[in-house]
Parts: structure tokens; C-alpha cells; sequence
């Protein structure tokens, strides 16, 4: 986490939920200088499936911020929205002040915004270096990457000893520690991580979750789509919980995590 002010949380509490909590689809309000992501009524539809249901939620400069929610719930088609991959029929999204709701991936890759998919989907031909070279492919400026080959190898010391194995032939750990590698390639000023614990040994995750941290005190901010939603309250500050489509909760991590709804739906509580 950083070291930037804690953001406030929305003013109404839910039926139910802890001091703190807001009910569905509030939105805490924000100082607009701050505000790097912002999410505004997104409806998504797969065909006529209507997988988004009206999501609003903010992400603050600095900030770690996660999005909460079971099977199905629509996490991933949140991220694949903001990353242009899919375009939503109604709605807005807006970064650093800018309207992105219909620029397409590569371009958003260049506005600042990286992202790790769930699944990972390295390149399973290539070595750990060559799979941060492609993901430096699209940058700007060429000349810090030197630096961000640093920085990663810094983060993931395991890439830097293994950088010239073939990325099919990692570990399911290792290869989550190369998509993101391969994220921060770009220099994301956002970076969007789809289930990072995803299949990882409990020792692995609390390593990522560590990372995780790390990345974000070295400056860049972070929408964390997990369901490991005791890890990610512990590295977020806000959470917001999505159930088939609609948000649900949103809070302060440590709010979430005392939200008697949330401890049962998400915390085994
Ligand atoms: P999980 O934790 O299981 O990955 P999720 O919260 O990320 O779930 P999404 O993958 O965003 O959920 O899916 C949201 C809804 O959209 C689900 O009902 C899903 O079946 C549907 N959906 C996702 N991808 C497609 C697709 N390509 N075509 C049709 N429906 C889809």
C-alpha cells in the first residue's frame, strides 16, 4: 500500500453491512484530481447475455483496489472492459480524465493501463526473456527498459535465474510471476491482475500477494480481480463486491472484511 491519504469511503451503509460498507453501486466520493479510473453505469453483453449490469466504481492514484465476487460474477468481463477487449453497449469509462470507453487494447497499453490475464497465457515457446521483451514490444520509449528488466528481475529474482528457460517449461507460480513481469514491461500507470493466485500453492500465493504490495509501493496502481478474498483485503485499501453483474458492497478492505455478509458469501465466515 502507499504511503497517498486513505480514500473515503461512500457515506450510506448497507442493510446490514458493517460501518463503512456501501450499499450497491455507491460511489465513495472522490477528489477528481485523484481519480485515475472511473467506471460509470458499464453495461457488457456477451450477445444477448447481459454480463455487466451497470457497474460505477473508481480507482484512486496509488491505490490497490479489488474486485470481489464468485464464479461467474462478472470480474474478468469488468477488466476485459477497461482493457478494450470487449466494448460496453452503455456506459462510460474514463482514465486519468480521458474518455477510453472505445479505445481499443493496444492503444490502452500505450495510455498506461497493463494488464496480467486470468490463465496467463504466456508464451510457452519462448524464454522468460524474450516473453518481457514482447511485453516491452509496444512501449514508447525503448530506452528504460534496461531499467525495467531491473525492476522485474528485482521483483521475481526466480525470472532473472531462469530467464533463459522456456516460458511452457515454469512452473504454474513462475508463470504467473512472468505475466505479470511481462505486464510491467509496459510501465503500466495501472496495472489489472486477473486471479494472481489462481492454481498457486499457498506459500506461492502469499509470495505474490507480497509482490503485489511491492509493485504498488514502487508507485503503480492496481485493480486486483481475486477469489481469494482474504489475501486481497489484506494488500487492498477499497473492495468492491460483484454478484451477477451489479455491484453489491463497496468499502474500505478492513470494513469488507468485518462485513458480516461478506465474511459469509467470501471468507468462510
Ligand atoms: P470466474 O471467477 O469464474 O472467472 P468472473 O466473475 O470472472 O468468473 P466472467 O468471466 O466475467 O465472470 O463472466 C460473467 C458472465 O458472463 C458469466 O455468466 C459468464 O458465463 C458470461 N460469459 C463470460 N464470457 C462469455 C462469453 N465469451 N460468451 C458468453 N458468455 C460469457
Amino acid at each position: 500500500m502507499t504511503d497517498q491519504p486513505a480514500p473515503s469511503t461512500a457515506p450510506a451503509a448497507a442493510a446490514g453491512a458493517a460501518p463503512g460498507v456501501a450499499a450497491a453501486g455507491a460511489l465513495a466520493s472522490h477528489d477528481d484530481a485523484q481519480v485515475l479510473l472511473r467506471l460509470t453505469d458499464v453495461h457488457t453483453y456477451y450477445g444477448h447475455i447481459r454480463a455487466l449490469q451497470g457497474i460505477s466504481l473508481e480507482v484512486q492514484r496509488g491505490e490497490v483496489v479489488t474486485l470481489l465476487g464468485s464464479n461467474g460474477a462478472g470480474k474478468t468481463t469488468t477488466l476485459k472492459t477497461i482493457h478494450g477487449l470487449l466494448h460496453p453497449r452503455k456506459g462510460t469509462i474514463e482514465f486519468e480524465g480521458h474518455d477510453i470507453t472505445r479505445t481499443p487494447a493496444h492503444e490502452l497499453v500505450r495510455h498506461g493501463i497493463g494488464q496480467s490475464p486470468e490463465g496467463r497465457r504466456i508464451f510457452s515457446r519462448m524464454t522468460v526473456l524474450e516473453n518481457l521483451q514482447m511485453g516491452a514490444y509496444s512501449r514508447p520509449d525503448k530506452s528504460g527498459m534496461k531499467a525495467d528488466f531491473d525492476r522485474v528481475f528485482g521483483l521475481f529474482p526466480r525470472l532473472a535465474e531462469r530467464r533463459s528457460q522456456q516460458g511452457g517449461t515454469l512452473s504454474g507460480g513462475e508463470q504467473q510471476m512472468l505475466a505479470i513481469g511481462r505486464a510491467l514491461m509496459t510501465r503500466p500507470t495501472l496495472l489489472l491482475l486477473d486471479e494472481p493466485s489462481m492454481g498457486l500453492a499457498p506459500i506461492l500465493v502469499e509470495q505474490i500477494f507480497a509482490i503485489i504490495s511491492d509493485i504498488n509501493r514502487q508507485g503503480t496502481t492496481i485493480l486486483l480481480v481475486e477469489q481469494n478474498a482474504l489475501m486481497a483485503l489484506g494488500v487492498a485499501e477499497r473492495g468492491y463486491v460483484l454478484q451477477t453483474g451489479r455491484i453489491v458492497r463497496s468499502g474500505a478492505a478492513s470494513d469488507l472484511l468485518n462485513d458480516p455478509e461478506v465474511q459469509r458469501a467470501y471468507l468462510g465466515g
